[in-house]
């Protein structure tokens, strides 16, 4: 990552702020974790997975992608349309956002790890209901436990509300830090609400920088 190239994204976004970047960051920064053959189990035990109605419909099971002993792992609500299609999870326009959000953040996309609430798409994009959620949470959770992120994100209102277990607005639950199972979380507006909100990008990059700055606090612990 080269500090220009990431310069030229963040003022791309409107984010004028953000030429403090060393040249080595947190992307070298490296988890506790469990070997990527647990994490292709899981995902290869979803085969088939019937356990909701999500099933009726998707073409792909979206399970996540990205480095299994990621740092920062960002968790959305859902795939979509793209998603089903490619079986990855945020390709789509949102998806190039976040691709520069995690920019941003020092890292490329393939040194985090992406993943979602559920692993299949709900049928017209409409929000995951809560027992498709929680048939999914298991998966979910494991996925946490293995990858062992130093930090997660949630991308947005459902995965927000899903992992700090509160209903509050997503404008009460963004950029205030809390945890999940033990890792400390933050959430953050979803990419295809910065995408309508060109506002909410500057609120956005101010809890990107606050990931960073954890990061690098992190980076000193003893986990390696
Ligand atoms: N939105 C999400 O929440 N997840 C995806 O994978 C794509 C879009």
């Amino acid at each position: 990552m080269r500090a220009r190239d990431l310069t030229r994204y963040c003022s791309d976004l409107g984010w004028t702020d953000a030429l403090d970047i060393p040249e080595t960051t947190v992307a070298q920064a490296v988890s506790t974790s469990s070997s990527g053959d647990d994490l292709n189990r899981l995902a290869a035990s979803l085969e088939g997975c019937t356990r909701c109605r999500l099933c009726e419909q998707r073409r792909t099971i979206v399970f996540g992608e990205g480095d299994h002993r990621a740092a920062v792992m960002f968790i959305g609500e859902g795939p979509g349309a793209d998603e089903d299609r490619t079986g990855r999870p945020f390709v789509g326009q949102a998806g190039k956002l976040l691709d520069e959000m995690i920019f941003a953040l020092g890292f490329d996309r393939p040194q985090v790890y992406i993943g979602n609430v559920v692993k299949c798409r709900p049928p017209g994009n409409r929000d995951p209901r809560e027992d498709e959620m929680a048939a999914c949470s298991e998966f979910l959770d494991r996925q946490i436990e293995l990858i062992g992120p130093r930090i997660v994100v949630a991308l947005g209102r459902v995965a927000a509300r899903r992992l700090t277990g509160s209903d509050k607005p997503m404008g009460a639950l963004r950029g205030r830090w809390t945890s999940y199972r033990g890792i400390p979380l933050l959430p953050i507006f979803h990419p295809a609400y910065l995408l309508r909100n060109e506002l909410a990008k500057r609120t956005a990059w101010d809890d990107l920088k606050s990931v960073r700055q954890r990061l690098s606090g992190a980076e000193s612990d003893s986990r390696a």
